[in-house]
């Protein structure tokens, strides 16, 4: 969008409700001034248009996403209580936050009639003692509904602030209110971090930290300011998640609360909120700790941050299986977005880059009409447009509206350029200069950056670069830029109207060779971008995704060249595939196929992976893409391949059976030396195998189809009876059977027979992992 000079033009412009030159948006003033200054400034989204790959997502999430939400569905709970389900409150206060920030960038005159109607209609359904939940009156505070209070007060707060319109202000003060005098350690008041109130070690319901900070500020009423240090003493109580301390004491994230990822980062979002508010430093101090652990130990190649939606050990990163939850990307890109605000170091810059062009992106449906609830490392978008039990749909469009506030912002030398896209920012120095910057740009497509450098009058300020720690070599004109101890690049000179500041970033193409569950393969990185194989680029090639494999591990070898994307694969004017040498697992035929970008793979329903074996290398786990089956469904549906323990699967159909199986069978023959099967959980009426006729055996294949053969037993498997499996943990056993020589086989199986604890009318078995390595 460029900004029209003549007054005519922009008579014309105000006539079509044009942002870019109406009135800037002013919010209303908060009454208590911050304890603590931030280094960066937030941007007002007005203030900054973005139109490369950015922008194309801002202006689909608004389009396709939030203008086209039902709002009578997201008031649906409130008008008829209780709602669908224990949470669907939350859906209505993350919508508010989302679209007024979107409104704030586009000036959309529909979007904001939109959110007039809602914002009324939701206080509307406000009781007459305050309580805004969807819960029925016996059952309140019993789950999920402060959690919901927490979004209504984002949502309303975030718009009374942007649009100048304090309607709500009563339903708030009363929202909050009432949590005040229900919740404290006073007597007669509940326990806002017990079980009974919500969940997650209180993590959940505690999270209403962020918005008590921002209603404190708003309204200056000290009462709310007293909430939330009750709040901080209550994560400290023997029954509370002990956030701050021990965050503090140096334990991971993982060691935290429950570790549940979403609800924790919800908490130290509020937690750093206080600190600007009040000074504490220990709220800061507790959050950058909690930043090191999740980066050093806990994050995926593309930002993402949990599987089955918690923090788990030191690089426990399984490809599959519940990985990479888009409400705890979008609370990651927010801890980065405060911690950058509060320091102003680019490091944060670096990471919220990561987590938006990778797995931010790569969430959203490329036309922003719908969202993935986990988006792994291997699999199929998970993509859907229905709230119902999709607390990802209405998170991840608050992660996109909010990118114009950290893309580009101020500082207390002049202007800071944190993620690189096309479009054009107006800034207000701190000294009160007005500076238009014009950025064009095809990145992350392409490293070359010029910014349009235009001051109200000459002026002496600085612009401060940022250089990702992946580009090996760049340069940069005018000469004279600094690297400061906030580690960015730092022009500071006097820039008149018509200065140009040229970075070239070289994207050159980086192989990450995988270590811990993904030893033996890697994946390649071109620029900021994580790439990935999709299926639907292996047309042709006459080979499966699980038989694709890396040429080679050198990036030389791999011959990777960027490419313009056509077709479907056209999502934005820069878009790339990028051409690869590849072969098979078994190193055959080798030929070349193309990745895509994570943001883009699987975009059309294929399947894609971004771990690649390398050919000719065996990967650790041989086992891990075939598929998989046993000799009954069962009734727990998890996985046996999938390096995950915590998915498990069992035989269990109420039936006797003589014996059961479990197997997996492979497109290609692999040559094994070592088998492990880990037990499944342990019942009362069976789980486990009877060990008094026999140990359970290891059966192979050799060709497809081939009889079954058994290669040995399971001698360690501890001895049980059918009704005695006490020798037995769950989940926790790991049995292993070692061959002298290696055999190959296509499939494998571990047999025997099911048990039937205290029910002797049925018997079954479970298996927890099923692997296979090489040696
Ligand atoms: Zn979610």
């Amino acid at each position: 969008m460029t900004i029209p000079k003549s007054a005519s033009l922009a008579l014309i412009a105000v006539a079509f409700g044009a942002r870019s030159i109406a009135a800037p948006i002013a919010p209303l003033p908060e009454k208590i001034p911050l304890a603590v200054a931030d280094k960066q400034d937030s941007q007002i989204p007005d203030r900054v248009q973005l139109t490369g790959l950015l922008g194309t997502r801002i202006a689909a999430n608004e389009a396709n996403r939030l203008v086209k939400v039902d709002t009578s569905r997201l008031l649906e709970g409130y008008r008829k209580r209780p709602g669908r389900q224990t949470w669907d409150g939350e859906h209505v206060g993350k919508w508010l936050h989302a679209a007024t920030l979107a409104w704030v960038n586009t000036g959309d005159a529909a979007l904001r009639t939109k959110l007039d109607e809602t914002a009324a209609a939701l206080g509307a359904c406000q009781l007459e003692d305050g309580y805004l939940g969807t819960y029925l009156e016996k059952d309140r505070w019993t789950a999920w509904d402060v959690w919901a209070h927490k979004y209504n007060l984002i949502g309303l707060i975030t718009y009374m602030r942007c649009t100048g319109n304090l309607a709500p202000l009563p339903t708030c003060q009363r929202m909050a209110d009432l949590l005040c005098k229900t919740f404290g350690d006073a007597p007669g008041q509940l326990d806002l971090v017990s079980g009974k109130v919500g969940g997650h070690m209180g993590m959940a319901s505690s999270s209403v930290l962020e918005p008590m900070v921002l209603l404190y500020r708003f309204t200056g009423e000290k009462r709310y300011l007293d909430f939330c240090r009750y709040i901080i003493r209550a994560w400290e109580q023997p029954n509370g998640p002990q956030i701050i301390s021990r965050l503090l004491a140096g334990q991971g994230v993982n060691k935290v609360g429950n570790a549940k990822a979403y609800e924790m980062l919800s908490c130290l979002n509020g937690a750093l909120e206080l600190h600007r508010t009040t000074g504490d430093r220990k709220l800061l101090d507790a959050s950058l700790n909690a930043w090191q652990d999740i980066v050093n130990h806990r994050l995926y190649p593309t930002g993402a941050a949990s599987y089955r939606e918690l923090f788990r050990d030191d690089f426990d990163l399984p490809e599959s299986n519940n990985v990479g939850e888009t409400c705890v990307t979008v609370t990651w890109l927010q801890f980065n977005s405060q911690l950058l605000r509060l320091t102003g170091e680019a490091r944060f810059a670096e990471q919220l880059e990561r987590v938006v062009l990778n797995q931010l992106l790569g969430a959203q449906k490329p036309d922003g009409s719908a969202w993935g609830y986990y988006v792994q490392m291997k699999g199929k978008k998970p993509y859907s447009s229905t709230l119902d039990g999709h607390c990802c749909l209405s998170s991840g469009p608050r992660g996109i509206a909010l990118l114009p506030t950290f893309a580009i912002t101020t500082d207390r030398d002049g202007a800071v350029v944190n993620l690189y896209d096309a479009g054009t920012a107006k800034l207000t120095l701190h000294d009160g200069t007005v500076v238009n910057l014009k950025t064009e740009t095809l990145y992350p497509a392409e490293g070359r950056i010029r910014i349009a450098v235009d001051p109200q009058r000459e002026t002496e300020f600085s612009i401060k670069l940022r250089v990702p720690s992946w580009c090996e070599s760049h340069s940069i004109s005018p000469e004279g830029a600094n690297r400061g101890a906030d580690r960015y690049l730092t022009l500071r000179r006097k820039w008149k109207p018509g200065d140009v500041v040229q970075l070239d970033l070289k994207l050159k193409p980086r192989v990450v060779i995988g270590d811990h569950l993904c030893q033996g393969k890697a994946h390649i990185c071109h620029g900021p971008l994580v790439l990935a194989a999709d299926e639907a680029l292996l047309a042709g090639a006459n080979i499966t995704l699980e038989q694709l494999a890396l040429a080679k591990t050198a990036p030389d070898g791999l011959g990777i060249a960027p490419q313009e994307a056509e077709g479907e694969w056209r999502t934005w004017p820069g878009a790339k595939l990028y051409q690869v040498n590849a072969d098979t697992r078994k190193s055959g035929a080798p030929f070349t196929t193309r990745l895509v970008p994570f943001a883009d793979a699987g975009a059309a329903g294929s399947r894609y992976k971004v771990w690649l074996p390398v050919a000719g290398q065996p990967v650790a786990n041989l086992l891990l893409d075939g598929n998989e089956s046993r000799s009954r469904q069962g009734n727990v549906s998890g996985s046996i391949n999938d390096d995950d323990p915590q998915s498990h699967v069992t035989t269990f159909d109420g039936q006797p059976a003589a014996e059961d199986w479990f197997a997996v069978t492979l497109d290609q023959p692999a040559s094994v030396r070592r088998v492990a099967f880990l037990s499944g959980n342990v019942y009362h009426d069976g789980g486990w195998f009877d060990t008094s006729t026999g140990k359970p055996r290891v059966q192979i294949q050799r060709n497809a189809g081939s009889p079954w053969e058994t290669i040995g037993e399971l001698t360690n498997y501890p001895a049980t009876t059918a009704a005695d499996g006490s020798a037995l943990k769950h989940l926790q056993n790991r049995f292993t059977l070692d061959l002298p020589v290696p055999v190959s086989l296509t499939a494998i199986r571990v047999i025997g027979v099911p048990a039937c604890g205290d029910n002797p009318k049925q018997a079954f078995s479970s298996c927890a992992e099923l692997q296979a390595f090489a040696n």
